[in-house]
């Protein structure tokens, strides 16, 4: 069976093609850069990284464009409160979302772009959506019209008639006609940055950005737009209105949603105050695999719910693996190939692609590979797997690997200190004040509150902790 996507658009799994040979032109939508992302993002972007490894292992070049929303509501908000520019606010959560995603193996989109470098090109599509009738304006402020869009609501698979006929259904800082007509631009307001126009003077609003920058880079048709689920209603959806009210083509072929991390049951997100990042797990101790294989292991619609006990299960699966290669590759084996082992190996390796395959189902493939292992592992203790036997085992390990990448443990170093380097820190830093080298002694607890670790200074001596 050849690759196949549930759409979101047409609610169907559906055989994958490209539109062009073995080029898969793709869109991501982004961080929104005022924070460090915690880990219900991060399950998106993971899913987003083993699909574009699957997509690889079947033969594909990837063209992947993913944005980074740098101007927005929140970014503004507390980029002042930061008394930062909003450039100097975005820059350190950008640099902190790329080394998430390297501690977390996800592999680059070939093309990551901001949104403020693309703020004429915006201009310029909102100036065509006025031309063609989609827009009115109203206190200098340019919104899209939905009931100008006839397939509004295709993709959410919703009925907005009702809504067109003008009911209100939240109230934004603007005035608005139609209850979801939505704002392409913002106009000015005191102390926003802005960016002057031939359209006014103002900003974007967040979902132009998208539309705009994906059909720069890959055209008026993409093959796959990926997200969470939470972005399917309004933002996946004005971006369609907006692309296809633009080129007058589809916007994307197959749309795939990633369903959320939860914790307790609720979703976790940043308002809900129930989040943890990457940072937060590693300074725990945690490492970065295990987290990578918690959040894969789950095919990516099904709910995922966190705990510390699936971190904990999963370093354990993790840990499996890797003493199963170190015994393919380190004991020994009687000479020769036993054809029934290389025959239950290549079986295994059909049953691990037909599962991602099928939408990507990452659980059925860990299945297809721990049966594997504990079948080799018995024919081992029989004296059944012979020194032959080793490649076909290290072939399915290694293609495992180019998709789930947890074989290789990250170096300690990579993870922040250890109890042991914590504590000849922390002695250093009493000599040192012993001696009055306080400004040392400053710059080791400052170096350690970095990683996580907070010191108190008690009666008894310095007590340390992990955040
Ligand atoms: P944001 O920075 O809020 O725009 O989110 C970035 C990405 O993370 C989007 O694709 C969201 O849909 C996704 N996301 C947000 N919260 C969660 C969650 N709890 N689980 C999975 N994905 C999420
Ligand atoms: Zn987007």
């Amino acid at each position: 069976m050849a690759l196949r996507f549930y759409n979101t658009l047409t609610q169907q799994k559906e055989l994958f093609t490209p539109l062009q040979d073995k080029v898969v032109r793709m869109y991501t939508c982004g961080p929104t850069v005022y924070n460090y992302v915690h880990i219900g993002n991060l399950r998106t972007f993971t899913f987003q990284d083993i699909l574009r490894r699957v997509l690889a292992a079947r033969g594909y070049t990837l063209d992947h464009v993913m944005n980074i929303t740098d101007v927005e509501d929140k970014i503004i908000r507390d980029a002042a409160a930061a008394h930062q520019t909003i450039f100097e606010f975005t820059e350190t959560y950008t640099k902190g979302f790329l080394e998430d995603c390297a501690t977390l193996r996800l592999q680059r989109p070939e093309k990551l772009v901001k949104a403020t470098d693309h703020i004429d090109d915006m201009a310029h599509a909102i100036q065509q959506l006025e031309e063609k009738g989609f827009t009115y304006t109203s206190e200098g402020s340019v919104y899209f019209r939905i009931a100008s869009f006839p397939g509004y609501g295709k993709l959410s698979h919703n009925d907005f008639s009702g809504i067109r006929a003008g009911a209100r259904v939240d109230v934004d800082e603007y005035d608005k006609d139609n209850a979801r007509d939505f704002v392409l631009w913002k106009a000015q307001k005191d102390g926003e940055p802005a960016w002057d126009e031939p359209i006014g003077k103002g900003r974007p609003g967040w979902h132009i950005e998208c539309s705009v920058m994906a059909m720069k880079y890959l055209g008026d048709t993409l093959d796959i737009h990926t997200g969470g689920v939470d972005l399917t209603f309004p933002h996946h959806e004005n971006e369609i209105a907006q692309a296809e009210a633009l080129s007058g083509k589809p916007f994307a072929r197959y749309w795939l949603h990633a369903e959320h991390l939860s914790v307790d049951g609720q979703k976790m997100s940043k308002s809900l105050g129930n989040f943890y990042t990457i940072r937060d797990l590693v300074a725990k101790g945690y490492s970065p695999e295990s987290v990578r294989y918690l959040l894969a292991s789950a095919p990516y619609r099904t709910k995922l719910n966190f705990t510390f006990k699936g971190l904990t299960d999963s370093a354990a699966n993790i840990e499996r693996l890797r003493n199963f290669k170190l015994r393919v590759e380190t004991d020994k084996f009687a000479d020769g190939v036993n054809p029934a082992l290389d025959a239950r190996a290549q079986a295994a390796v059909t049953a691990f692609d037909e599962a991602l395959d099928d939408d990507l189902n990452t659980a059925e493939a860990l299945g297809a590979m721990f049966e594997y292992v504990r079948d080799t592992n018995v024919a081992m203790d029989a004296g059944e797997f012979l020194a032959d036997n080793r490649r076909a085992a290290l072939d399915f390990l290694n293609r495992f690997d180019a998709i789930f990448d947890v074989l290789k443990p990250t170096p300690h170093a990579a993870r922040g200190p250890s109890d042991s380097e914590i504590e000849a820190l922390i002695a250093e830093r009493t000599a040192a004040k012993k001696a009055r080298g306080f400004a040392r002694a400053d710059e080791i607890r400052a170096q350690l509150a970095s990683q996580g670790i907070v010191l108190e200074d008690t009666k008894e001596g310095v007590r340390w902790k992990r955040q």
